[in-house]
C-alpha cells in the first residue's frame, strides 16, 4: 500500500504507547496498538474458557475477535470486546503476561496479521508493537526501535501506576518486565528485535519530549 506507515517497536515499558499516541495525534494519523490485539485475544480466551495451550482454538478466537475501538477525547480509546468495555481489563499486568503467552503462538500471530495491516489507511498509520517493522509492515519507510534499560522501564511503569493511585511493587514490576522481555525476544516467531533499517533510540536518559523530537525529525528526514 502507498499509505505512509511509521513503525515503533520495542520492549514493554519503553514509552512506545505514549510516543505513538502523541505522534498520531500530531499528524492526525491512525494508531495501531497491536499489543491490544494480543491482550484482547488473551481476554477472549479467558472469557470463553479456552485453554491457552490450545493454539488452534486461540487462533480462531484471534481471527474472529469482535472488537471495537471507540475514540474518546484526548486521543484515548474505549475498547469494546463482544459488547463489553474492557478498556481497563486489557491494561492489567496479568493481561499483559497472558498476551505474551498467546503472542508466542504462530497461528495466533498469523490470525492477527491481516487485521493489523487493515489499519494502514490514509492519511497514515503509526504502528506500535514488537514486530511492526520486521513482519507486519516490512516496507514501512520509517522504523523506530525504542528501548531503555529494564530498570528504567520498571521505574516508568511504577511512576505511571503511582500517578493513577495504584499500589505497586517496583521489584515485582522489574521481574515481570524481565520475564516478558525474555519471552518476547526468544520466541521462534517474530521475536522482538530491531528491523535492519530501524533507527534504534536508546531512551534510558531521554525525556518523552526528546524522544518525540527524534521521531519527528526522523519522519521529516524521510519525506
Ligand atoms: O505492548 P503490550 O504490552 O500491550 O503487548 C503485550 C504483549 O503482546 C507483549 O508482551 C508481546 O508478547 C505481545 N505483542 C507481540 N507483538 C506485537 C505487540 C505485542 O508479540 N506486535
Amino acid at each position: 500500500s502507498q499509505v505512509p506507515v511509521l513503525t515503533i517497536d520495542g520492549p514493554g515499558g519503553a514509552g512506545k504507547g505514549t510516543i505513538c499516541q502523541m505522534v498520531a495525534k500530531k499528524l492526525k494519523w491512525h494508531l495501531l496498538d497491536s499489543g491490544a490485539l494480543y491482550r484482547l485475544t488473551a481476554l477472549a480466551a479467558q472469557k470463553h474458557d479456552v485453554e491457552l495451550d490450545n493454539e488452534e482454538s486461540v487462533a480462531v478466537l484471534a481471527k474472529c475477535l469482535d472488537v471495537q475501538f471507540l475514540p474518546q477525547e484526548e486521543g484515548l480509546v474505549n475498547t469494546i470486546l463482544e459488547g463489553e468495555d474492557v478498556s481497563q481489563a486489557i491494561r492489567t499486568e496479568e493481561a499483559g503476561n497472558l498476551a505474551s503467552q498467546v503472542a508466542a503462538m504462530p497461528a495466533v500471530r498469523q490470525a492477527l496479521l491481516e487485521r493489523q495491516r487493515d489499519f494502514a489507511q490514509a492519511p497514515g498509520v503509526v504502528a506500535d508493537g514488537r514486530d511492526m517493522g520486521t513482519v507486519v509492515f516490512p516496507d514501512a519507510p520509517v522504523k523506530i526501535y525504542l528501548t531503555a534499560s529494564a530498570e528504567e522501564r520498571a521505574k516508568r511503569r511504577f511512576l505511571q501506576l503511582q500517578e493513577k493511585g495504584v499500589d505497586a511493587d517496583i521489584e515485582k514490576i522489574l521481574m515481570d518486565i524481565q520475564a516478558r522481555d525474555e519471552r518476547d525476544m526468544n520466541r521462534e516467531v517474530a521475536p522482538l528485535r530491531p528491523a535492519e533499517d530501524a533507527l534504534v533510540v536508546e531512551s534510558t536518559n531521554m525525556s518523552i519530549e526528546q524522544v518525540l523530537d527524534v521521531v519527528i525529525t526522523e519522519l521529516e528526514s524521510k519525506n
